[in-house]
């Protein structure tokens, strides 16, 4: 038993977040041209809540005519509306969504954890905030983009077909849609199949918000629905965040195609930890990298690399901090780590433990009880693995760590630059020297320092390698919204 413990472990009283004041309707069509509308096929699918696998509602599934019905929608309020609005008043109508967001913040942090199995204390403090904070953000840029640009005149690019995952819901889809109204554009948003209500949510926020018909569509569905929305021909630029099998998919729809593109993909960081770090904090931070928000995260610290020095210290420090997560009721304000996010995801995960066995790792896992209803899976490590390993190599999508150790800064660069992804990284070091050297080796979009999962509006992310193509967020994300012609600006 971990020495943190005693007769049992701790025990807190449930502190569950109420679900009185949400509404979730039974069914919801597809949100086109400014009204839910039917889908042509009469389809709808069930979206259900991972932590109690109940059904909380269904949706409309969207086929090809859908698709179409919504592009041309988006074509409509492009060219009727939202083009001949001045940048002020486009910007003040992403202002009113950020405000709404704002005061409909709890409402939508419950159904965001209801619908994902996240726990609350993140959607709460930070999915729905840093939605509202990108609204805000790009509203701010509306009527300033001539100055991001100097020299140059920009353009929109028309309409956008956006496809987003179910690690973030909301907050993905803030991040699509913000820059893109900014800079002048019209959407057309296809939330993940297992977590579409908050982006129903705030259709229904953008309807109440006045933006003119056709400016934002959502359209819920699969894969296949996603692939449309790629293929339409109407669609002058495709943004997607999601698995690097998708993405490369995608890109292999594209070639060929005159549409302007950006993919966020998968990761595989390496968070690394040198003999001289803050040893304690460096664990809450590794336990903040890979459990947060249940591995589901495309820039997770899933790997862990730690000087050889330390190693005992720090395993030893990790097994006793899992030992008192918390698992369980993603509404419960203790909760540390929620529900995994579906059947499906949940086998892909276990697949991985197995996988990991067989490539002779040493599998810890935390003993914490789980609920017996819904998708759990208790915070797991890996030890005695190596570089070539896939559960080294492989994005695992779930609260897994593989550790490895070092005894260079040499061959802790070399190690965390040898996997095919490179999208984060984290550096844990009491000298400024080595951080500037890390950061600056580290071939990732991000690299973070004694620190791990901070995000901002205003700064950009993307990935090298199979991470993907192209930066969101802060200036670098207006570009991809944009047609940049030479020129003075106007
Ligand atoms: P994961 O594997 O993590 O579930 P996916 O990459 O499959 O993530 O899904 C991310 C998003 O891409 C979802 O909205 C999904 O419906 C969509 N999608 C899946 N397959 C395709 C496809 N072939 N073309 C376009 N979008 C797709």
């Amino acid at each position: 038993m971990s020495k943190l413990q005693f007769d049992g472990g701790w025990e807190y009283a449930p502190a569950p977040e109420s679900t009185d004041h949400i509404e979730v309707n039974e069914r919801y069509g597809l949100f086109i041209g400014g009204e839910f509308v039917e889908p042509a096929s009469g389809e709808y699918f069930a979206t259900t809540n991972p932590a109690t696998e109940q059904q909380l509602s269904s949706v409309a599934a969207a086929g090809t005519e859908d698709v179409d019905r919504a592009v041309r929608a988006a074509r409509n309020g492009y060219d009727k509306y939202w083009s001949k609005l001045s940048a002020a008043d486009r910007g003040k109508y992403i202002f009113r969504i950020a405000r709404m967001l704002q005061e409909r913040a709890r409402e939508f942090a419950v159904i965001e954890s209801l619908d994902g199995g996240k726990p609350i204390r993140e959607s709460r403090d930070i999915d729905i905030p840093l939605a509202a904070a990108h609204f805000f953000y790009y509203a701010g840029w509306a009527d300033k983009l001539d100055y991001a640009y100097p020299g140059r005149n920009v353009r929109p690019l028309g309409v956008a077909g956006q496809i987003i995952p179910w690690n973030f819901p909301l907050l993905m889809a803030a991040w699509k849609i913000a820059p893109a109204l900014a800079c002048g554009n019209t959407v057309v948003l296809k939330p993940a199949e297992t977590t579409p209500l908050t982006a129903l949510k705030l259709a229904e926020l953008v309807r109440d918000a006045d933006l003119p018909p056709g400016v934002v569509n959502i359209v819920t569905g699969a894969g296949d629905t996603g692939a449309a929305i790629v293929d339409h021909g109407d669609v002058d630029k495709v943004a997607f965040t999601g698995s690097t099998a998708v993405g490369r998919a995608i890109m292999e729809r594209l070639a060929g195609q005159d549409k302007k593109y950006t993919l966020e993909l998968g990761g595989k960081a390496a968070n690394i930890i040198f003999a001289d770090a803050a040893i304690d904090q460096a664990v809450e931070g590794i336990v903040n990298g890979i459990f947060f928000n249940q591995g589901h995260v495309c820039c997770a610290g899933s790997r862990l690399l730690v000087q050889e020095s330390v190693a005992d210290e720090v395993i030893a420090k990790l097994r006793d901090r899992m030992e008192t997560l918390i698992v369980g009721d993603p509404l419960d304000k203790n909760t540390d780590i929620g529900a995994i996010n579906s059947a499906a995801q949940l086998e892909r995960i276990e697949h991985y433990l197995k996988l990991g066995r067989s490539e002779g790792a040493d599998v810890y896992q935390s003993s914490v009880p789980v609920p017996k209803q819904g998708y759990w899976c208790r915070p797991t490590l890996f030890t005695g693995v190596s570089q070539s390993n896939r559960v080294v190599q492989e994005e695992i999508f779930g609260p897994v760590l593989a550790i490895q150790t070092f005894r260079t800064f040499g061959e802790a660069l070399e190690k965390a630059n040898n996997t095919p992804y490179g999208l984060s990284g984290g550096v844990w070091t009491d000298k400024g020297a080595k951080i500037f050297r890390m950061t600056q080796g580290i071939r990732a979009g991000v690299v973070w320092a004694n620190t791990f999962n901070k995000f901002d509006p205003t700064s950009p992310f993307g990935g090298y390698k199979e991470s993907g193509v192209g930066r969101e967020g802060g200036l670098h994300g207006l570009s991809a919204y944009l047609d940049l012609v030479a020129g003075e600006a106007a």
